[in-house]
């Protein structure tokens, strides 16, 4: 059986593994992005990495390396404007490390490989048009249309999170007013969440020891499984705010499935059926009878499988 290398690499982490064409990962491994020593040392660790992968099999059952790197990825595997990179910007990776390792080597941004990976082997298995969104600190997504990644003319597209929801909503650290992500990355969610805490009591803060600066997402969702209302409004906001985005999406591209991975996304039940909920009430009703929300089924090592899955047409 043929096998992939797959290389995710994070703001904080590196993980890569060897992964088959069933999906399946052969062995991983995942090790710190270096910080603040350049772009340079953060290329030497990746290529260490790779050559432990290549080394310990023969390089000639390799299909490639699949990546999935931050920030806008063009058509030749340049990478433009990664976030959490500072100097991640123009660089060619395919270019790089097909030169170092003589393999053919893609290189997709982070959401749209993830979503490509659960349309191979995840929850948007055996359906052709998907949305896949990844909640966390912020909010990326990519799409499937007709069996394909939607790509746009030149750069990867989709940078979804910065969709905006209201022409004068808050300001998005992309600049613009208003970006889903300004509503639902876990930033504004712990935001939303210390303003309710002003006017109502609540078990977060006991469960902050008092100091509701120590809020992340998982105490939220924590406190409403323990039956937390001040907690139940925040994941009800949040879903509605997603059902929203989600309906102008529904109306604009008639998805069989939107699939929703991260950590904010553990709360579980609460935050689909709210989606679920205002996609029926809010977007034209034969495309909303079609859409199913569910959880992304790929887990914590979605980004090595869904940068191999690349090589997987
Ligand atoms: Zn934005």
């Amino acid at each position: 059986m043929k096998k992939i290398i797959g290389l995710d690499l994070g703001g904080t982490f590196i993980k890569i593994g060897v992964v088959d064409e069933n999906g399946e990962i052969l062995e991983k491994t995942e090790l710190p992005t270096p910080q603040g020593q350049g772009r340079a040392q953060v290329i030497k660790v990746m290529s260490e990495s790779i050559n432990n992968c290549l080394n310990d099999s023969s390089r000639g059952k390799f299909l490639g390396i699949g990546i999935g790197t931050p920030g806008l990825v063009d058509e030749d595997g340049k990478v433009f404007l990664a976030p959490n990179l500072p100097d991640w910007n123009n660089l060619n990776l395919k270019k790089i490390f097909e030169e170092k390792f003589s393999i053919p080597v893609k290189v997709e941004n982070d959401a749209n490989a993830i979503t490509w990976g659960e349309y191979k082997f995840g929850a948007g298995k055996g359906y052709d048009n998907i949305i896949c969104i990844t909640l966390g600190t912020g909010l990326g997504g990519g799409v499937v249309l007709n069996g394909k990644l939607l790509r746009g003319t030149k750069y990867s597209a989709v940078e979804m999170g910065h969709i905006p929801i209201c022409y004068k909503g808050p300001k998005c650290g992309c600049g613009n007013l208003g970006c889903i992500e300004s509503y639902v990355g876990a930033k504004y969610i712990v935001r939303a969440t210390q303003e309710k805490l002003k006017k109502q009591d609540s078990l977060i803060k006991d469960m902050v020891g008092g100091d509701i600066t120590n809020i992340i997402p998982k105490i939220i969702s924590e406190a409403y499984h323990k039956g937390d209302k001040v907690a139940e409004a925040v994941w009800v906001e949040v879903g509605t705010y997603l059902g929203a985005f989600f309906s102008g999406l529904v109306n604009l591209l008639n998805p069989q499935v939107i699939i929703i991975g991260g950590g904010v996304a553990q709360v579980g039940e609460i935050l689909f059926s709210t989606i679920k909920k205002v996609i029926d009430e809010r977007s034209f009703s034969l495309l909303a009878k079609e859409v199913k929300v569910v959880p992304a089924k790929l887990g914590k090592d979605a980004g090595i499988v869904s940068a191999a899955s690349l090589f997987l047409s």
